[in-house]
């Protein structure tokens, strides 16, 4: 028991379960239903298994979701704080991505070629993302997925390197973690018969001489990796970690794919620009399109001939790489949407402004309560830890998490009209979240705290 733990009596935990799992089921009769209805055909009753994994006594039914808001089929409201874990960070249904959406729509979905609007799109990406070259896929895990392959094609080389409790979507080779300094596929994963390891090495997040050590073996064609880890809590990097992974990653001829897509939270061009880094491989993916699936992976001039040298020599047939839906018609236009008007840095200020102030109103509420906690933010992007001390690496992060707490946080705040994210706990905000919205997330965690403390 972390002493973070220890400060909240378990009874205290169970008893706030208790009576707020009452209370939720009493004030959503109409999800209740729905759910009913949705048992008889959908696994757990929702249509992808994860919608499950909130801890609620049934999901929440949505009936609309606008801005930061979410109504749901009792007509209840919620100020969003999850926006769908980074694809809504924009917003729910942005005006000019509707619109898009709506235009091209009525005009064809998906044709297998280049649609008008291409050239703006690859242009806007360049401007905001400072790399000349891209490619698009339907989500982010499919670009991580391509940028691996075409790593290990170009480079021939065998390994990737990933950082312990990454999660960069569903990608075989990144699904792996660390157990007594030995790389592992991780022991959740349904139907895993490869062994992932034989592929993949993962190292902690502040292990830059274990990084040195797997690379000098000059077979690791790339590491794959998130400026800042988001997927297990938050973890910013150690002073410096970046300079001397690019530094190595170039003396071993290993190539650098830098995943953001939750680091767009950082600022306009993601945690790569705000601090001056030089991926070979970019990916992002989630908010990219204002929500739309799709995801983009863009690379510098030189991996272009790389890989324009890989086309030229390999054997006729199937690459390995794309989807018959990628780059459709419909991505296109909401790419090109959100990049022009939608990604802007009047929407970075207002959203960063926003966090600023709740990361702020959160501290001092943790303070007052004196409780070993503590809030982490990258731009847009707080998280809330239970521990008093920033973690380094996930070993430290894993003894920040706690899935009872955060249970009792969620279906807490969502009894007072909040959603924050099922995972750990995770608070967005987007360029329509509104001071209002932040002070009924501030009071209900403060509260939350009161109660669990029995003050
Ligand atoms: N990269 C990162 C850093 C992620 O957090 C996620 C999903 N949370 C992904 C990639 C995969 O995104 P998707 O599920 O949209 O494919």
């Amino acid at each position: 028991m972390t002493a973070s733990n220890s400060a909240i009596p378990r009874a205290a935990i169970d008893a706030l379960l208790e009576r707020e799992r009452q209370r939720f089921e009493r004030e959503h009769p109409a999800s209740a239903r729905a759910h009913a209805v949705n048992a008889a055909h959908w696994l757990n009753g929702v249509p992808m298994h994860w919608m499950h994994d909130w801890g609620l006594p049934f999901p929440i039914v949505v009936r609309e979701a606008r801005g930061a808001e979410i109504v749901d089929v009792d007509g209840r409201r919620y100020a969003d704080f999850c926006l769908g874990d980074t694809g809504a960070m924009f917003g729910h249904s942005p005006l000019p991505v509707a619109r898009a959406l709506a235009t091209q729509a009525a005009r064809g979905l998906t044709t297998m070629l280049p649609s008008e609007e291409t050239g703006a799109v690859g242009a806007a990406l360049e401007r905001i993302f400072r790399l000349p070259f891209w490619q698009i896929t339907q989500t982010a895990s499919d670009a991580n997925r391509s940028v691996i392959r075409w790593a290990r094609g170009i480079t021939r080389r065998p390994l990737l390197l990933v950082f312990n409790g990454c999660y960069h979507g569903m990608v075989d080779d990144a699904c792996v973690r660390l157990e007594n300094g030995r790389t592992i596929a991780k022991p959740s994963l349904i139907g895993q018969v490869h062994d992932l390891a034989s592929g993949t090495i993962a190292v902690e997040f502040d292990d830059l001489d274990g990084v040195e050590r797997a690379l000098k073996t000059r077979n690791v064609a790339c590491v794959l990796c998130e400026p800042a880890l988001t997927n297990i809590g938050i973890v910013l990097p150690q002073p410096g970690l970046h300079n001397a992974l690019r530094a190595l990653t170039r003396k071993h001829g290993t190539l650098l794919a830098l995943d953001e897509t939750h680091t767009i939270s950082t600022g306009l061009g993601g945690y790569s620009r705000v601090c001056g880094l030089e991926p070979d491989f970019f990916i992002v993916g989630k908010a990219i399109a204002g929500g739309f699936p799709c995801a983009v992976y863009g690379f510098t001039a030189e991996l272009r001939e790389r890989m324009l040298g890989v086309l030229a020599q390999k054997a006729p047939g199937h690459s390995g790489l794309g989807t018959t839906l990628s780059a459709n018609a419909l991505a296109i236009a909401a790419l090109n949407a959100t990049l022009s008007e939608v990604m802007t840095p009047s929407a970075y200020t207002h959203m960063i402004d926003h966090a600023a102030m709740l990361e702020d109103a959160l501290e001092e509420a943790l303070r007052v309560e004196g409780l070993p906690v503590h809030v982490t933010r990258i731009g847009a992007r707080l998280e809330l830890m239970f521990k008093a001390e920033p973690p380094r690496n996930a070993l430290e992060a894993a003894a920040g998490l706690n899935e009872e707490l955060s249970l009792a946080l969620r279906l807490f705040l969502a009894n007072r009209g909040v959603l924050i994210t099922p995972f750990h706990n995770m608070m967005l905000t987007s360029p329509a979240t509104t001071r209002a919205q932040l002070d009924t997330l501030r009071i209900g965690i403060a509260e939350w705290l009161r109660e669990l403390l029995q003050k």
